[in-house]
C-alpha cells in the first residue's frame, strides 16, 4: 500500500515535467526540458564513431581514439556530448544529491537503448566501494540502470563489486592504470555467463573502466558487452589525453 502511495505521489504530485529540469522555469511541453534548454544540448546522431559512439565530424568506423586500441566492449553509445549545460546537470546528479535526475536521464537514454541494444538481457552498472557509497549515499550509475530497467523491463544485476578505490591513477601509464583498475573489481562470473550485458553509466570519458569490466564479463563467458552512457567526451575540440 505504502509503495502504491509513493508511486502515486511521484507520478502525479511531484511531476518532474512541470518545470524544466535544467533551467527550473515552468514548462508546458510535457517534456523534462524546455525547448530553450533542449536547443543547447548536443545530441550525438549520425556523426559518431561506430565503435565508441563519441561525436565525430562525420560518420566513422573507428575514431582516432579507438584506432590502435584493444577495446574490450563491443560498442558504446551515448545520448549527448559532454558539455554545458548537461555537464552541470550530471555534476548535480553525482555530487549534489539530485537523484531525481536519474528518471530524467534514463528517459533520454531509452531511445538510444532501444535502437542499439534490444537484444540485451542484463543491465549492470559501475560499482562503487562500500566507503565511497557511504560518503556519497548512492551510486549514480546504479540509479540510472534501475531507472532504465523500469522503462525497458530488462533486469539489473550486480555483475561486479568494487573491492578498493584506485587512487593516484594520474601518475600511472595507461597500461598500469588498467592493471590497477582490473585488480579493484571482482566479477560475478556465474551471473555474467551467457548474458548480453549492457553497462549503464553517466559519462564515457577514457572508457577504461567500461573496458576493464567488459573484459571481466567476457572472460566469464558473457556473449556481448555493450555500454550506454548519457554523455561521452569527444576528442573533437580537445587535446587527446
Ligand atoms: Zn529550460
Ligand atoms: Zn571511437
Amino acid at each position: 500500500m505504502k509503495e502504491k502511495i509513493v508511486k502515486f505521489l511521484k507520478q502525479n504530485i511531484f511531476n518532474l515535467k512541470w518545470t524544466c529540469n535544467a533551467c527550473k522555469e515552468e514548462n508546458f511541453n510535457g517534456e523534462y526540458f524546455c525547448p530553450t534548454c533542449e536547443k543547447q544540448f548536443v545530441y550525438i546522431l549520425e556523426n559518431k564513431c561506430d565503435h565508441c559512439g563519441r561525436l565525430t565530424s562525420k560518420p566513422t568506423l573507428f575514431c582516432d581514439d579507438c584506432t590502435g586500441k584493444n577495446i574490450e566492449f563491443d560498442t558504446a553509445r551515448s545520448v549527448y556530448e559532454y558539455q554545458e549545460p548537461i555537464s552541470s546537470l550530471i555534476k548535480g546528479f553525482k555530487y549534489d544529491g539530485k537523484r531525481y535526475l536519474g528518471e530524467v536521464f534514463a528517459s533520454k537514454m531509452l531511445k538510444v537503448f532501444l535502437s542499439n541494444f534490444s537484444s540485451a538481457n542484463v543491465l549492470t552498472y559501475v560499482p562503487m566501494t562500500e566507503t565511497k557509497l557511504k560518503q556519497r549515499g548512492y551510486n549514480q550509475s546504479k540509479l540510472l540502470a534501475e531507472e532504465l530497467s523500469r522503462l525497458t523491463s530488462v533486469e539489473v544485476m550486480e555483475l561486479a563489486i568494487k573491492k578498493k578505490d584506485t587512487k593516484a591513477q594520474a601518475t600511472l601509464s595507461a597500461k598500469e592504470r588498467k592493471k590497477n583498475l582490473k585488480t579493484s573489481f571482482k566479477i560475478n562470473k556465474k551471473l555474467a555467463k551467457d548474458k548480453n550485458v549492457v553497462i549503464v553509466d553517466d559519462v564515457l570519458t577514457t572508457g577504461s573502466t567500461a573496458d576493464v569490466l567488459a573484459k571481466g564479463f567476457k572472460d566469464a563467458g558473457a556473449k556481448s558487452v555493450n555500454v550506454i552512457t548519457l554523455c561521452s567526451v569527444s576528442f573533437l575540440n580537445k587535446k587527446r589525453v
